[in-house]
């Protein structure tokens, strides 16, 4: 599709701030991003709170921060401003009435009475009861009670709520860019409240007014919105006509890692992963749920990995920044099965983003991992230079602290056993044979000289230099990890390699 001139590309993401972001969510807002700025067209961020009753502090904030993170910046939203606001559904509230009213005159909705006791009533009278058409002759209603009744009841200002007025067995057809044709039978769906006793508009009704007055062109939202499309489909045909309702696609959800429903935040907790895109925490309970950001995950390796959970770009390619992404990105590879989690693979993202990134962008982000373990950076560039060497080792943010601790200090646990089965004492000669010479700073802190002055001692005592490295490595990290040894010595220097030699010479001789 193009951008002509008289129709631009409008979309928005349109959260109900009810918690902590789900990584569909996150992914419904970077498809719909995606999408405008392809076609160059506008991103709308539109709170939708009408529903109080679940309105938790915090929620708004916390989505406007998640798109701040991943870059995805709205052109319109409640604080960004734009022409079309207010933003927040809660705020729209005197724009709905008249259209619940145009709605009921045209016999497309109707007034009900009737109290939650009477509901509960039938609800437990009649299993699964369903307000509609074949109940609502039963009830207290427009279209029950005669002309004058419910002249009296609106008069004396009787709570009340409009309801849809499904019709029998119509076909509603739409066209959905992901799904292709997708046909509903409106006998299926009941009589779903429009507005409420307080003249607040639910959900049905706020959606369908709120993309009208917002000129919004396409919307893309989760394949859990796909059950209410018939309502929302009646609503513009009778408020404002098909022709002016906007594109829909329904994304396909996220899976389980086993691909047996809808990935929870339960499942997360269950298998240790992270579902919310930053840490949430609940203001009720205080429980904090784990974000990605939280977790150790760049936002560029966020962004990618959720482009790739049901769209590719038709190769094998899988790294993407988000500007390759508005460039390759086209609705017709979105798939319409739902895509499965795996969070190795999402580890995977973030480890090809590590190497990628720029090693002081990445001392910026690592720095907080390093104060809450403790561990003084006394010099910065001397940790952008250590990130450049273990990044490659690193999947998560958090990662560093492990990889990279003993080039701040010593390491104080040592991994001896491995040392011990082949260890000798031609091997204790010839490191103390180093230390000597690294204490009188006989070779500078240079890796290739390090390496170079190291071999040719070996050799000169009849030592394979292949035996020697992995007692080396232990005493200067404590482990069998870490980068090349002579870039560890060359950035510790050798005057704090040579007391780990001697800590560790000392801890063999006990053995
Ligand atoms: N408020 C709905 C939600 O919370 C929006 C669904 C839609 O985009 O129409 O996801």
């Amino acid at each position: 599709m193009e951008n002509s001139a008289d129709q631009m590309v409008r979309v928005r993401f349109a959260p109900s701030p009810t918690g902590g972001l789900h990584l569909g969510g996150v992914r419904t807002v970077l498809f719909n991003y995606l999408f405008a700025k392809k076609y160059k067209g506008q991103f709308i961020l539109r709170i939708e709170d009408t529903d109080q009753s679940r309105f938790v502090p915090g929620a708004e904030q916390y989505i406007l921060d998640t798109l701040a993170w991943c870059g995805m910046t709205p052109d319109e939203s409640p604080i960004h401003g734009g022409a079309y606001g207010p933003y927040r559904q809660n705020e729209r509230k005197p724009m709905y009435k008249q259209y619940a009213n145009q709605l009921i005159e045209q016999g497309n909705a109707y007034y009900a009475f009737d109290t939650a006791e009477e509901l509960d009533v039938k609800r437990k009278e009649i299993p699964n009861f369903q307000y509609n058409r074949a109940t609502r002759m039963g009830m207290k209603n427009s279209l029950s009670l005669p002309a004058a009744e419910v002249t009296r009841l609106l008069n004396e200002n009787i709570p009340h709520v409009v309801r849809i007025n499904m019709p029998d067995s119509e076909e509603l057809v739409f066209e959905d860019l992901i799904r292709g044709e997708v046909k509903f039978d409106t006998s299926m769906v009941d009589d779903k409240v429009l507005l409420k006793a307080d003249e607040m508009p639910t959900y049905h009704l706020a959606v369908v007014v709120d993309d009208f007055l917002m000129k919004i062109t396409h919307a893309f939202r989760g394949e859990e919105w796909l059950p209410s499309a018939p309502v929302h489909i009646l609503v513009w045909k009778n408020l404002f006509g098909l022709d002016k309702m906007p594109q829909w696609a329904h994304l396909p959800l996220i899976l389980k890692p086993d691909g047996n429903g809808k990935l929870s935040k339960r499942d997360g907790d269950r298998l240790g992963f992270p579902v919310f895109a930053m840490d949430w925490k609940d203001s009720n309970t205080k429980e904090t749920t784990i974000g990605f950001k939280e977790r150790g995950f760049l936002p560029a390796a966020f962004v990618n990995l959720l482009a790739m959970l049901g769209w590719n770009d038709g190769t094998d390619h899988e790294l993407f920044s988000l500007d390759s992404l508005i460039e390759k990105f086209s609705l017709d590879r979105v798939h319409k099965g739902g895509a499965k989690f795996d969070y190795e693979k999402a580890k995977w993202f973030n480890q090809e983003w590590l190497k990628q990134s720029d090693n002081a962008y990445l001392a910026n982000l690592v720095a907080p991992y390093f104060e809450a373990a403790k561990i003084e950076i006394h010099e910065p560039s001397y940790l952008v230079k250590v990130i450049g060497l273990v990044k490659e080792r690193c999947q998560l943010l958090s990662d560093f602290i492990p990889q990279s601790s003993f080039f701040f200090a010593a390491p104080t646990e040592i991994d001896t056993a491995s040392i011990l089965p082949k260890w000798d004492p031609a091997k204790v000669i010839f490191f103390t044979s180093v230390m000597d010479a690294y204490r009188n700073q006989v070779v500078t802190n240079d890796a290739t000289l390090l390496e170079t002055h190291f071999k040719t001692l070996a050799t000169e005592q009849g030592l394979k230099p292949g035996d020697l490295m992995l007692p080396f490595r232990i005493m200067l990290v404590g482990g069998k990890f870490g980068p090349g040894v002579f870039d560890i010595v060359a950035n510790i220097e050798t005057q704090d390699a040579a007391k780990r030699i001697q800590y560790c010479l000392d801890l063999l001789s006990k053995n």
